[in-house]
């Protein structure tokens, strides 16, 4: 995996020795020797992680960490503070201005391109779904309320895999205040909890001599549920050989023992930062997709995704799974409820229309809104005796109730016509329609307030269904 790397440090000794070693590794290296030309590169070029020194002259690492991730086109780099220090204290302070990770001097290339490769990995996921709502934003599907990075004070759900019962009390008391937290002491019950249901963080001994914790490691990255759950593993710090394949495997971040508590509840709050975000961009992206196929006036389907259901029902009719139908339904004389009440009382009868649509269909029918007072709905399974049973009673339940027009205007009573069809062997979504809307023509030429199906049965499909 290649990418694009700001090395920041103030000796070029350093700087030169970084560049050359990952340069050999094909990275992508641009450098600055100071803090404020560290931050005006950042935003300009973007990289894809920074690589800060945290003893500098003016403008210490700390200072720069904490501009990088206060500003909106920086604040999503991961950053790696290089220390000389091998202070917990350097460490706890780096984390509490929102840097992702350390690396002690002399640097260790082992650990460095671990590191590397794990920040860069996850940046990669983080991007594809900034990008993602990016082009929601623009669509206008999403409004601007995403803040990157909050800090939400909600307890998270943690669960923590430790061998000793002790040390696993310990761990849990540091976090209890304010979180959620799930004890488990084997492997397969801890397992089973994260089937059962989904946790913010995994915290786990990778030490345990009693089990195996990178296996069930790989086993999270490798279901659907565990994907996104950020894993923090506690090692030794002499057994390099499990720090490295553990950021392969996926875990998110290693915490070295002995434990200590600073550290911890501050990489704790690192990781839960960071799946946050990646929840928010993921949610917003949800609601592009639920806005994408929702007519907003109803809530009932629109247009676009009734046709890609249409299309559904006719590729399993051709492989003879089920039949199914399709009608098209109007509001008799709707033009005059808007001249008369104005709009807001035409779409409070769409509205009640769409309620009583809904209550009449079943959950597995397609309600969309096909556009002004006309609906489609798609029945999947119903030939057309049980769609016109459906129709019957949906319009009978229409005539049955008058509807609300406003406080002001009081009710109205309103019926509507339908017209129903076949889907038939050979029909596109575009013919299907046609049909249904002759059948709703010859519905209102009848009087409204009725029911019709097209004349011709359709042929049934050649495997007899
Ligand atoms: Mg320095």
């Amino acid at each position: 995996m290649s990418g694009r790397i700001l090395v920041v440090d103030d000796i070029a000794p350093n700087v030169r020795l970084l560049k050359a070693k990952l340069e050999a590794e094909y990275y992508d290296v641009l450098s600055a020797d100071n803090g404020p030309d560290a931050i005006e590169i950042a935003r300009q070029s973007v990289p894809d992680l920074i690589l800060l020194d945290v003893m500098m002259p003016q403008m210490d690492g700390y200072e720069v960490c904490t501009h990088l991730k206060n500003d909106p086109l920086t604040r999503h780099i991961p950053v790696v503070m290089v220390t000389a220090l091998d202070q917990q204290e350097d460490r706890v302070r780096g984390l509490e201005v929102g840097a992702d990770d350390f690396l002690s001097k002399p640097i260790d290339d082992v650990a460095l391109f671990a590191r590397v490769r794990s920040l860069l990995r996850l940046k990669l996921v983080m991007d594809e779904l900034r990008q993602r709502e990016a082009s929601g934003r623009a669509l206008g599907a999403i409004n601007d309320h995403l803040t990157c990075f909050s800090d939400t004070k909600a307890p998270a759900d943690i669960l923590i895999l430790e061998e000793d019962q002790q040390r696993g009390e310990r761990l849990a008391r540091k976090l209890h205040d304010q979180h959620n937290i799930t004890l488990s002491f084997d492997p397969r019950e801890a397992a089973a909890k994260l089937n059962e249901k989904s946790f913010d963080l995994l915290v786990i001994n990778l030490v345990a001599r009693g089990f195996d914790g990178l296996r069930l490691c790989a086993r999270i990255r490798s279901s659907e549920t565990g994907r996104a759950m950020p894993i923090l593993a506690l090692v030794d710090p002499d057994n390099r050989e499990k720090i490295v394949r553990a950021l392969d495997v996926g875990v998110n971040d290693v915490l070295l023992r002995p434990v200590d508590a600073n550290e911890f509840t501050a990489r704790v709050k690192t990781q839960l930062r960071c799946k946050r975000y990646a929840d928010t961009l993921r949610q917003s992206l949800d609601t592009t997709f639920e806005m994408s196929v929702t007519d907003q006036l109803t809530g009932l389907h629109n247009r676009r995704f009734m046709q890609a259901r249409l299309e559904d029902a006719l590729t399993r009719l051709e492989h003879g799974v089920e039949p199914a139908s399709v009608m098209m339904a109007d509001m008799d004389f709707f033009k005059r409820v808007n001249d008369k009440w104005g709009h807001d009382a035409g779409d409070r009868v769409l509205q009640e229309l769409a309620r009583r649509l809904k209550a009449n269909m079943r959950a597995v029918d397609i309600t969309c809104r096909y556009g002004g007072e006309e609906f489609v709905v798609v029945m999947p399974g119903a030939d057309i005796d049980a769609a016109l049973q459906a129709a019957e009673r949906l319009r009978a339940s229409v005539e049955a109730e008058r509807f609300d027009l406003g406080s002001e205007q009081g009710s109205a009573p309103l019926t509507i016509s339908a017209g129903i069809t076949e889907l038939c062997e050979g029909d596109t979504h575009q013919s299907a329609l046609i049909r249904a809307d002759q059948a709703l023509y010859e519905a209102k030429e009848a009087g409204r307030n009725c029911v019709r199906r097209t004349k011709t049965t359709p042929a049934r499909s050649a495997t007899g269904a």
